[in-house]
């Protein structure tokens, strides 16, 4: 069985209690590495690693951080498929995901290794000519990173190539239900020979988070997870007036209008709710469709549905694996359950999925309600997992207010060939990001982000950098004049 020590300062180090805890693959049901349960010591000695080498980091220039990060790309690259391997034992995820993932993270160092040297000031005309005014960006310090367990790389890499590229240096804070890819991640940063102390990992549960979190090393915190521990951290940090960024969960609408393709609508809702198992923040988990196509799009998802491969997450063949585990799991259940007993129609699924090559592992059928109602825990719950709701709508009017009425705003999906009808829903779309004809697409260029209780801050993008910069702004008075003391100056 694997070992793992805490990363702190470019070492590796055992943490000071000694305490440890088991990574267990969802699929075999066996524990398969051991995890070092970090204590608030051991966070002090991380935060401090970090601190000594955040000035020596954000001293060099862009161009050699870009060269460094653009290194850390080619060693990502080289060595995606054992990653993969890694991620898909943790959290179950279908190894076809996990590949494509593992080069995402690549793709994400080299544009913000593009980024490392243009981050750009401004200069700025005042209405006093003897005044140069210039605004600068500037690095946090050290940023703490908590991370979610549905994929741990992807989500770290929305975060930690930005942070470095603007000269921050980080303590990381991952997942204690899948820990191990980001551990695994510190070996291809020395591989890269980043510089020790740059990039530092804790590993434990949420006490260790909030030791990151309000310890007064940090200078800011980006999370992702739950919205109910980022409403907890967002807590903590207001305490402190230590700035936050969130990317929280969803509950996604996925709007099919009568004059949509219904094949592409349908392929589409697939791959919004049972792509990754349906355990990404950006699940389309309610599909509300119009009238017109409701019957055929439901019948051709069902089928589908039906015909989705579950097996093995390391096998290329498997399309949906298992989920990442076992409270998880549970809680899947139990939102199947309530969503029965709330009068929802079952098209498919509803179970565990069991069977050959499917063994002890954590499967759930891929399931289907139809006839949903909007107020109904199942359209209203973030559960995360293979659980998809339809809902009926007869007007554009009432897609619109459906798909608002959550508390949620992260994504959404529209599929209509009707360009006009798109221009005009998309604003009215509470949501950070919205796809067109198109669902669950990545791009490093594009800001991606929620609001309402999805969370704030972008990730991704140039807004993606930004968040790990802070403002400053110079005047120098050339003039050589003396001004009046007790008078504003302007
Ligand atoms: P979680 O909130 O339970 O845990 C996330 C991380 O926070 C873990 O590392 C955990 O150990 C840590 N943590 C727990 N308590 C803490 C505390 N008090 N202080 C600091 N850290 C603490 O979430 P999860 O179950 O790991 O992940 C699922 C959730 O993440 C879902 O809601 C999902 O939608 C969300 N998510 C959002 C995005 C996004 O980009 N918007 C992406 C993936 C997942």
């Amino acid at each position: 069985m694997k070992t793992y020590g805490l990363y702190i300062g470019g070492a590796w180090v055992d943490p000071a209690a000694g305490q440890s805890f088991e990574a267990v693959n969802p699929y075999t049901g066996q524990a398969w590495a051991r995890v070092s349960e970090a204590t608030s010591a051991d966070v002090d000695a991380a935060v401090d690693a970090a601190t000594a080498a955040q000035p020596g980091w954000a001293g060099t220039n862009g161009a050699t951080r870009a060269i460094i990060l653009n290194r850390i790309a080619d060693v990502i690259t080289a060595h995606a498929g054992e990653m993969a391997v890694f991620e898909s034992s943790d959290n179950g995820k279908v190894i076809r995901e996990t590949s494509s993932q593992m080069l995402f993270a690549a793709r994400l160092f080299r544009f913000y290794a593009g980024y490392a040297d243009k981050l750009y000031g401004s200069v700025i005309p005042l209405d006093n000519p003897q005044v140069f005014d210039y605004a600068t960006r500037e690095p946090y310090g050290v940023v703490g990173l908590i991370t979610a367990w549905n994929s741990p790389i992807t989500l770290l890499c929305n975060k930690l190539p930005a942070a470095l590229a603007a000269g921050n240096t980080v303590v990381v804070k991952p997942s204690e239900h899948a820990s191990v890819s980001t551990l695994e991640l510190c070996k291809l940063l020395d591989k890269a020979e980043l510089p020790p102390g740059v990039v530092n990992v804790v590993t434990g549960a949420g006490e260790t988070g909030a030791a990151l979190v309000t310890h007064p090393g940090i200078a800011k915190v980006s999370f992702t997870g739950s919205p109910g521990v980022g409403r907890r951290i967002a807590a903590a940090a207001g305490e402190r007036l230590k700035p936050v960024s969130l990317e929280l969960g969803g509950k996604s609408p996925n709007i099919v209008f009568d004059d949509a393709d219904p094949e592409a609508a349908a392929v589409g809702a697939l791959a919004g709710i049972f792509g990754a198992t349906g355990q990404t923040c950006v699940a389309g988990s309610r599909l509300l469709v119009q009238r017109g196509l409701y019957d055929e799009v439901t019948t051709r998802l069902v089928e589908r549905a039906k015909a989705i491969r579950l097996g093995d997450p390391l096998s290329p063949d498997s399309e949906m694996g298992t989920v990442a585990n076992q409270p998880q799991f549970d809680r899947i259940m139990a939102s199947i359950e309530g969503a029965r007993t709330d009068g929802a129609t079952l098209m498919t699924g509803g179970g565990r999925a069991e069977g050959e090559g499917l063994g002890e592992g954590l499967f759930i059928q891929p399931t289907i309600f139809a006839d949903v109602r909007n107020d109904m825990a199942v359209a209203q719950t973030e559960i995360f997992g293979p659980v998809l709701s339809i809902l009926p709508f007869d007007t554009e009017e009432e897609a619109i207010a459906i798909a608002n009425d959550v508390p949620f705003g992260l994504a959404g999906g529209v599929w209509t060939r009707d360009i006009t009808r798109a221009m005009r829903v998309v604003p009215q779309l509470k949501t950070g990001v919205v796809w067109v004809n198109t669902y669950r697409m990545v791009a490093a260029q594009a800001p991606f982000g929620g609001t309402k209780d999805s969370g704030f801050g972008r990730e991704r993008g140039e807004q993606g950098i930004l968040e790990f910069t802070t403002t400053k702004n110079v005047m120098i008075d050339w003039s050589g004049k003396i001004s009046d003391p007790f008078a504003i100056k302007n």
